[in-house]
Parts: C-alpha cells; sequence; structure tokens
C-alpha cells in the first residue's frame, strides 16, 4: 500500500491493551500529542486475543485492574473474584470508553518497522496499513507474554480436522459437542481450556509433555459487602502491592500479610497449617506462604510435596495421577491455578497422552500419530505457548543509532536497562517487557509508564531531545538481574522464564526477579536526575 502522509507526534505506543491504554491515558495527560496503533480490531490485549473457553485471570480482580483512578476503581465492579475473560474485556472497553481512547489508537493495523533517523533525532514508524508516523518517543506495549509459538508439527498441514489455538481463538461460539478433541499443552492455557472443553467434547485427549503443578482457583461471585470494605481500603491494598513481591497479596479477597519467615524456620506442622489455608484461599497465593520458597531448594521441597499430595487426591487413577506428577521445583515454572481441571482426568472420556512416553510422531489426514499408533481427531486445540518478552518485539524491524537492530542485540542475550530500554536506542521505551520485574502486568505498566513521563519532562525542563540508557548502568542492571536469578532457583527447571521454550534463545534470565522493592530502588536510583541516562 502506498505511504500515506508523515503524521508528527510526540508518542508513538504500540499496542492497546492493559498497558498502552495506560500510555495513552499518560501521555495525554502529560500534555504529549500521541497516536497508538492496535492489531487486534479493539482494545484489551491479552483478553482480546485469549478468548478461549475456560481464559480468566488468576490475580483476583481488585488487585488485577488500574489504580490510577480513585472514581474508576471505585465505579467498576467485578462480578467474580476471578473474572474471566469477557468480563476482563468489557473492563478494557469500558476503561477506553470513559477516557475516549479509541480516538488516538488506530486498530487492525500492525507496526511493521520503528527505524531511528539521526538527522531528525525521531522515530519512524511504519505500519502494515501504510502509515509512516515520525515520533519523538516510543514505547513498545506489544506485551510480556503475546507472542504466540506457532505449531510445528509434521504433517500438520495434512489434518483435514478443525485447527485452533487458545492465543488466536476466533470471535463468536465454537461447538465441540459429540466431537473427539485434542489439546496440545499443559501450561496454564491448555488447563483452563481442557477443563471447560471437556465439559462436552464426545472425547478428549490431553497431549502433555511438561506436568504442571496445579492448585485449586476457588473462584466465586463477588461477595458485595467484601467488595465494599476493599474499595474503602483501596489505598492500603496498593501501597500493600507495592511492598510486594509481585503485586498480588490477597488471600480470600481480604488484605494479607506479606511473608517473614522461611519455610525452614517453623515446625512441619505450622508448615502444614499456612499451606492448607493457603490452598484454601486458592489462585497464587502459595507464592507468599513464605520467603525462601523460590531461593532455597529444602524451603521450595516443602511446597511442592504438600502441592503434589493435594493434587493426587484428586485423581482416582493413580497411574494417571503419577503421569500428572510434576517432577521439578515448584513455582520455577508458572504454578497454575485452575477448576476441576485435575477431576477432569476421572471422567471416562478424557485420555491423559504422556508424550514423553509416547512423543508425537506426526498428524495425518484424520488424526494424530504418537509412540506408533494414530488417534482419531475431529479438532486439535494448540496451548503451546508465547516466545516470551522478546518475541512481540523481535517480530518487529527495530533499529537504532547506526542502523542497528534490535533483534541482533539479543540474539546473542538479552540486555537492557532497568526492562525498559537499551543503550542506542534513544527515547525508545518498553513497558511490561524484556527484563521487567514479575509483578502484576497492570500496576507495572502504570509504574514504568511513569517512569516514562517523568523523563519526558526532565529531557523537557533540561531543554534536551534524547535520553537512552548509559551502556555502564545498563551492564550494571543487567548484571544484577542475572545475578538475582542465579540466587533463585528459577535457572534449575527448564521454563520460559529464562527462554528454554524457544529452540536457539540464549538461555537468560528474561524477568527480574528481585521483586518490585528491589527494582523501584533502582527506577528511583536511575531516573533521579536522569543519572542512568545519557541526555542529548
Ligand atoms: P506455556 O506455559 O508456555 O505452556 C505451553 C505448553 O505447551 C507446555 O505444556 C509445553 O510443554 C507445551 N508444548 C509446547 N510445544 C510443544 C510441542 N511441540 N509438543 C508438545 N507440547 C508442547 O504457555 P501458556 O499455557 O499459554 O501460558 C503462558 C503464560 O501465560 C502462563 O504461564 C501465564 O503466565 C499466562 N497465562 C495466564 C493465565 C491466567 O492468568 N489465568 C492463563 C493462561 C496463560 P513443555 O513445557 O514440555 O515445553
Amino acid at each position: 500500500m502506498a505511504d500515506k502522509q508523515v503524521d508528527h507526534v510526540d508518542m508513538v505506543i504500540v499496542g492497546a491493551g492493559f498497558a498502552g491504554m495506560y500510555m495513552l491515558y499518560g501521555a495525554r495527560k502529560a500534555g504529549l500529542s500521541v497516536k497508538c496503533f492496535e492489531a487486534g480490531d479493539g482494545v484489551g490485549g491479552t483478553w482480546y486475543w485469549n478468548r478461549y473457553p475456560g481464559a480468566r485471570v488468576d490475580i483476583e480482580c481488585l488487585e488485577y485492574s488500574y489504580s490510577f483512578s480513585e472514581d474508576l476503581q471505585k465505579e467498576w465492579n467485578w462480578t467474580e473474584r476471578y473474572a474471566g475473560q469477557p468480563e476482563l474485556l468489557d473492563y478494557a472497553n469500558h476503561v477506553a470508553d470513559r477516557y475516549n481512547m479509541r480516538d488516538d489508537i488506530t486498530f487492525e493495523t500492525r507496526v511493521v518497522s520503528t527505524i531511528f533517523d539521526e538527522d531528525s533525532q525521531r522515530w519512524i514508524v511504519k505500519t502494515d496499513g501504510g502509515h509512516t508516523v515520525s515520533a519523538k518517543f516510543c514505547v513498545m506495549a506489544t506485551g510480556l507474554i503475546s507472542a504466540p509459538v506457532d505449531p510445528d508439527f509434521e504433517g500438520l498441514e495434512n489434518f483435514s480436522g478443525e485447527q485452533y489455538m487458545t492465543s488466536r481463538w476466533p470471535k463468536g461460539d465454537l461447538n465441540f459437542s459429540g466431537k473427539r478433541v485434542g489439546v496440545v499443552g499443559t501450561g496454564s492455557s491448555g488447563i483452563q481450556v481442557v477443563s471447560e472443553v471437556a465439559k462436552d467434547v464426545g472425547e478428549l485427549f490431553v497431549f502433555q509433555r511438561t506436568p504442571a503443578y496445579t492448585i485449586p482457583l476457588q473462584n466465586h461471585k463477588s461477595d458485595p459487602e467484601q467488595t465494599a470494605k476493599i474499595k474503602n481500603k483501596y489505598a492500603e491494598l496498593r501501597e500493600l502491592e507495592g511492598q510486594s513481591f509481585g503485586g498480588f497479596t490477597m488471600m480470600y479477597s481480604d488484605l494479607s500479610p506479606l511473608p517473614s519467615k522461611s519455610a525452614l524456620e517453623v515446625s512441619a506442622e505450622e508448615r502444614n497449617s499456612e499451606y492448607e489455608d493457603r490452598w484454601a484461599s486458592g489462585g497464587l497465593s502459595p507464592y507468599y506462604a513464605y520467603t525462601d520458597t523460590i531461593l532455597d531448594e529444602e524451603s521450595n521441597n516443602t511446597l511442592g510435596e504438600f502441592a503434589i499430595k493435594k493434587m493426587k487426591e484428586r485423581v482416582n487413577d493413580p497411574v494417571v495421577a503419577e503421569k500428572l506428577t510434576p517432577d521439578y521445583a515448584i513455582l520455577t515454572r508458572r504454578l497454575s491455578p485452575e477448576t476441576n481441571y485435575l477431576e477432569t482426568f476421572n471422567q471416562d472420556n478424557v485420555n491423559l497422552v504422556d508424550l514423553r512416553e509416547t512423543p508425537v510422531d506426526r498428524f495425518t489426514k484424520t488424526g494424530i500419530v504418537v509412540g506408533g499408533e494414530e488417534i482419531e481427531l475431529d479438532v486439535i486445540i494448540f496451548a503451546t505457548g508465547f516466545d516470551v518478552m522478546t518475541g512481540a518485539m523481535d517480530r518487529i524491524d527495530i533499529r537504532g543509532r547506526q542502523g542497528q537492530s534490535l533483534k541482533d542485540r539479543w540474539s546473542t542475550g538479552l540486555t537492557s536497562y532497568l526492562g525498559m530500554m537499551t543503550h542506542g536506542f534513544p527515547n525508545y521505551f518498553w513497558v511490561n517487557g524484556p527484563h521487567s520485574p514479575f509483578y502484576n502486568p497492570i500496576l507495572l505498566a502504570e509504574y514504568q509508564g511513569d517512569m516514562i513521563f517523568d523523563a519526558a519532562r526532565q529531557l523537557d525542563e533540561m531543554g534536551k531531545t534524547c535520553v537512552e540508557a548509559r551502556p555502564e548502568s545498563e551492564t550494571a542492571y543487567v548484571d544484577l538481574t542475572n545475578a538475582i536469578a542465579d540466587m533463585t532457583l528459577f535457572p534449575k527447571s527448564n521454563n520460559y522464564y529464562m527462554g528454554d521454550n524457544m529452540p536457539g534463545k540464549p538461555r537468560k534470565v528474561l524477568f527480574f526477579f528481585g521483586g518490585f522493592v528491589a527494582y523501584k530502588e533502582q527506577c528511583v536510583e536511575g531516573y533521579t536526575d536522569l543519572k542512568g541516562f545519557l541526555v542529548s
């Protein structure tokens, strides 16, 4: 398509998920002219694309929601403790409408390149819709877990049945009633879709390579009284989140103290009762039982053993239960809260196919061959994961000073300053992206967004044009991030946090695992008087 006229704006934002929407709100508030591009035909990001049956958040909605506006926080009422995808999308649309965001968003348009122009010191952004925009600042709000891994199986092109990916689920209802359905992948998405689809299929085949640790989500309808109580102490809740490791802190939909002890400091009885309490509350609450669960193997084992015992109690057939049992340190891969996932394997029409025993040979016209035997299928669903953190940005041609490509830079290992930018790419930021802390993504977007707007303000006050990471600040941040990861158990299992799910991806930690408090300290140090940055 021929290029349309070149627009000039202060800031281009890529992506209109929760992070992009906050950036848009903040940019306007900061008096910046802004343009946002979004590949989907609506806002919502993750909750726009992942509309598979069973898709549901696993952080309590009272926490997994914007904090920037007291009014917004108070006026919106969640119907469930953990909302399903439709309600999360409604919330995103409500925010977009409330702040007239759509005026500055161009939908169904993918950014294909962002190239720094040395002469004008601006970013030239091009889209697949033929737009060219010149921007002072570029912000990638492209999501941390948003670039799906396409299924790559021999013979898949011959399969004549229906094919779906959880991460690109079509709009509208699908009917699996009476059909033979296969699901490949048992991470959080696979687990959610299996639990839901199992309700009305003819026969279900779950193709599992690595079993996940799961815990009941314990979802229920919101209790208006409890909600009102929390709304009255929202400031306290947000403060607590800010002091916490991951920004999700509640138990039983209420404020809950942060952990202060090692699991090894307490008696076995006390620990057991703590874990029972966390299982009864559900969701991600085990992350906060003790301070050292992801640091110390012995401490980690106490939680892992408890989780396995709980999981096995729910599966009738001991052979199936054994196959569903994980063999790595708990929490080093994402814990998967679920509703009746394990119980689905007690249904006569649900089959667990252990791909470690019988790997996938190939697809045929009528099904899939595993361990030499064909399983006939009408439908195959892939829940095979994402190119986490770097994937979404790697799919865009991003070039900084001297035409250097960001993808090339990251091909030998991830580098960033504060998980928000890298040297040689002036005024180019990302939110919820590579090297960001493991933290409630909506709240993190607000925090990082505010840092970016503050940098823009400081730059303006200094009468300067460009801000970019100092190479030495970046090296220090990368060293710190890697050193912290090495102190944890994450490098000990195969997991996407370390890039292990992508063949050829350098094995480097993709998240800052030092906790949000330590992360904020780094940001405050770097952004104060822009000390961590070069300005020009
Ligand atoms: P994932 O955790 O990366 O899981 C992908 C699954 O596909 C794994 O079981 C993986 O097995 C399997 N797989 C990949 N390639 C395969 C192959 N060639 N053959 C067989 N199996 C294959 O991805 P996800 O489930 O989409 O979840 C990603 C993240 O999104 C979650 O960790 C979570 O952070 C987020 N999420 C959150 C929610 C929620 O809030 N409720 C819901 C869904 C997702 P291996 O492990 O053996 O590679």
